[in-house]
């Protein structure tokens, strides 16, 4: 779309998105949103905001800040950018998050970088779109080592990836904010699966 030509740089800061390590695996998210909710990670439901909840009495403990953080808003009430969590409905197949900050990702088997990315995700969403495709259009040959594998399953570093369900974080900046291994370890023992996080900047 040309949209993108004429408009103006955007201002917003990042997004800290947490999904399942493996991209097709989709744990229950009312058990999520209970789990985040019983840790403290997430207050209250946001009024008129879909799936959207005020960070917890624990975000700060299981987020670790890096700098000086502190003057991360969470007041939905002053029309500024603040710092909220949603967790959207789950997808029927793994969804493409990428952002201005999205780089090409690496073979996990020879490093390699693949450099036609964009043309690679294009192709998926395509095809993720057209009833009846078949899952292989998923798969992406390495031009190197010649490794066939799941688009999400390159790495895609912490600046993109895929996910059917995920957490989000709103407003944060590429690294300013990591989970903690705690946080990671309660997702896996909740859910039953690993995580993993990234950053994304519309
Ligand atoms: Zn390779």
């Amino acid at each position: 779309m040309p949209v993108a030509d004429i408009a103006p740089p955007s201002n917003h800061v990042g997004r800290l998105i947490l999904t399942p390590r493996d991209a097709e695996l989709c744990p229950d998210r009312d058990r999520l949103v209970y789990t985040l909710s019983e840790a403290g990670f997430i207050a209250d439901h946001i009024p008129d905001r879909e799936c959207a909840y005020r960070v917890g009495p624990a975000f700060f403990a299981l987020l670790a800040f890096v700098g000086c953080a502190v003057a991360i808003a969470s007041d939905p009430q002053t029309g500024n950018p603040f710092c909220h969590v949603v967790v959207p409905p789950a997808a029927a197949h793994p969804l493409w998050y990428q952002g201005r900050n999205t780089r090409a990702p690496r073979c996990p088997g020879c490093r390699a970088r693949l450099s036609d990315w964009t043309l690679r995700v294009e192709q998926f969403e395509h095809s993720a779109s057209t009833p009846g495709s078949d899952r292989q259009d998923s798969a992406v040959v390495c031009p190197i080592c010649g490794e066939c594998r799941q688009i999400w399953s390159w790495d895609w570093k912490q600046q993109g990836g895929f996910a059917r369900l995920l957490i989000q974080v709103d407003e944060i900046f590429p690294g300013e904010a990591v989970p903690t291994d705690a946080f990671l370890d309660l997702l896996a023992r909740e859910s039953g699966c690993a995580w993993r996080y990234f950053y994304v900047q519309a």
